[in-house]
């Protein structure tokens, strides 16, 4: 059942005190790094954000800040609504961030990255011959597209967050920029982009050696 997030009060006034756990503190530099060490995204770009528990609060990287260099002093902490609650400036998709975690209640992190096969793999998808995703039906089912916004505008916050309405999509494709991923966790959500970025790299991969053999 896909509901949006609401917040229940009585929890928000009791996550004031410790608004962001350790434990979350200590997942979202994990994961910011690996972002880069898998090669997902690069330099500043992308970003990630996951909802404190319990509360409308988002912990979002900061900006211009590259994933593997990422430190606690480096994570933006604002509210649903984009109000920035610390000293630092949230990343440029704070927008495209918010709106995909406000879309349903259990998204509870979303990825935003760089990574190059899927982001390739979006741009073809829809010209491929029927049945040619066949033996690929997580890559094929999972995903949606995104037609090209600016970066950081809000037309491209809401193109991104539409299609996650539907139950079964967990990644937006975004035409000539990169993807968006979501999950329960930011564990969850790195896992599912990792698959799909593997996934797309086979597929590409694939086609070029098939090409190659046709040509011959
Ligand atoms: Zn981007």
């Amino acid at each position: 059942m896909n509901r949006p997030y609401v917040l229940n009060r009585t929890s928000e006034e009791k996550m004031r005190k410790n608004p962001a756990p350790k434990k979350l503190i200590e997942d979202f530099l994990e994961i910011s790094h690996r972002l880069r060490q898998g090669g997902l995204t690069f330099g500043a770009g992308g970003g990630i954000s996951a909802r404190i528990p319990r509360s409308s609060k988002v912990l979002i990287k900061g900006w211009e800040v590259a994933s593997e260099d990422a430190r606690e002093k480096d994570i933006s902490l604002v509210d649903l609504e984009g109000k920035q609650l610390n000293h630092v400036k949230p990343c440029l998709e704070t927008h495209l961030h918010l709106e995909t975690l406000k879309v349903r209640e259990d998204i509870r992190a979303v990825i935003h990255a760089h990574s190059p096969y899927l982001t390739s793999f979006g741009k073809v998808k829809k010209h491929l011959p029927k049945g040619r995703l066949r033996n690929y039906p997580f890559l094929n089912l999972s995903t949606d597209f995104a037609p090209y916004a600016d970066p950081g505008s809000k037309e491209l916050a809401h193109s991104v967050a539409g299609p996650f309405r539907k139950e079964e999509v967990i990644c937006v494709i975004m035409e000539d920029h990169g993807v968006t991923v979501v999950g329960a966790d930011l564990f969850k959500a790195y896992y599912r982009l990792d698959i799909l970025e593997g996934m797309a790299k086979t597929f590409i991969l694939t086609e070029i050696l098939l090409e190659t053999i046709k040509n011959k």
